[in-house]
Order: structure tokens, then sequence, then C-alpha cells
């Protein structure tokens, strides 16, 4: 890699929470290697990926963890959650279960992580309006309830994914730096 040699300032690390199939897998490609693959199968063995980035002239690795699938199984361990400082928690907005989850995923993240953790509410697959069953309204206002942040993304069309991870770890550098 690139990055050998460079001297890391900070590492975060980052989790992927939400529903099976909303998309926490595509959007970590996207952010990590700018990939999406049309026909993604259930992550196997990859417990995290990075990303260096510069932010405020210190080097940055964000550590990206993404579930083996055990969201399905709602089996997602406290391990998985040690030592988060941001979270990702991803619905899709053309399934609304996967929006009516979200309050439980944020409780149980909020019973196992820091509680200084910097939440990110994520309604993926926006390049789908037309079968669109979250109003943009109703997750900005669950967000503004539970005072996190929200974005609509797209790992398809990579729309706001880079924009959604860096508005996380550039508030996280704020919390520690
Ligand atoms: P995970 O189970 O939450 O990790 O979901 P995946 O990343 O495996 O994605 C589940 C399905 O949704 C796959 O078929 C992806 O190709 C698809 N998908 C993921 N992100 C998007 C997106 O932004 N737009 C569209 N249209 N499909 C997506
Ligand atoms: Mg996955």
């Amino acid at each position: 890699q690139s990055n050998f040699n460079q001297n890391i300032d900070y590492v975060f690390k980052i989790v992927l929470i939400g529903d099976s199939a909303v998309g926490k897998s595509q959007l970590l490609a996207r952010f990590a290697r700018n990939e999406f693959s049309v026909d993604s199968k259930a992550t196997i063995g990859v417990e995290f990926q990075t990303k260096t980035l510069v932010i405020d002239h210190k080097t940055v690795k964000a550590q990206i963890w993404d579930t083996a699938g055990q969201e399905r199984y709602r089996a997602v361990t406290s391990a998985y959650y040690r030592g988060a400082v941001g979270a990702m928690l991803v619905y899709d907005i053309t399934k609304r279960q996967s929006f009516d989850h979200v309050a439980k995923w944020l409780e149980e993240l909020q019973g196992h992580a820091d509680k200084n953790i910097v939440v990110m509410l994520v309604g993926n697959k926006s390049d789908l309006g037309t079968l669109r069953a979250v109003p943009t309204e109703d997750a900005k206002e669950f967000a503004q309830r539970e005072n996190i942040f929200f974005m609509e993304t797209s790992a398809l069309e990579a729309v706001n994914v880079e924009e959604a991870f860096l508005t996380v770890l550039t508030e996280i550098y704020q919390i520690v730096s």
C-alpha cells in the first residue's frame, strides 16, 4: 500500500449496522475502493477495510467494520461495537421495514458502544426514487429527534457516500483533537 511509512495520527473505528440487504457492504466498497459489484453476496470473512485520508493536516486511518451477515440473525456481537467511535446506521429508502428497524439498531448501538459515538443515519439506494417507501422528511425528523446526522446515499451511483463518511470522520476528529 502507498501509505507505507506514513505516520498515522489517528485510527478511527467505524461500524456499519442496519438490516440485511440495505447496502452496507456496497457503501463500504464504494468508499474504500470506489467499487460497486452488481451481484454482491453476503460479505464473508473480511472484518474491516481501511481508508487513509487527511483531515486538518492530520493523517486519519478509517477502519470500517462490516458485518459478515450476522445482522440477519440479530447476532452482531459486542466485539463488533468495541472501540467504535462512529457508526453508519443504514436503511433502504425502498424498504419501509428497514427504516422501522432503525430505532432498534440505535438502541442496540447505544447499549454496546461508547456514549459519545458519532452516528450517521444513512438512507441508501437514493437512485431508486420511483420505488421510495420512506419519505426523506420522516428520516430527517427521526435524526433530529435522536440528535444524529442524516444523509441519503446511492452506493450504486456514488452519491453522497464520501460525504457521509467524511462528515462522520470530521466530527470524530473534532471531538478527539
Ligand atoms: P448488506 O446486506 O447491507 O451488506 O447489503 P449489500 O451491500 O450486500 O447490498 C444488497 C443489495 O442491494 C445488492 O444487490 C446490492 O447490489 C444492492 N445495492 C446496494 N447499494 C445500492 C444502491 O445504492 N442502489 C441500488 N439500486 N442497489 C444497491
Ligand atoms: Mg453485507
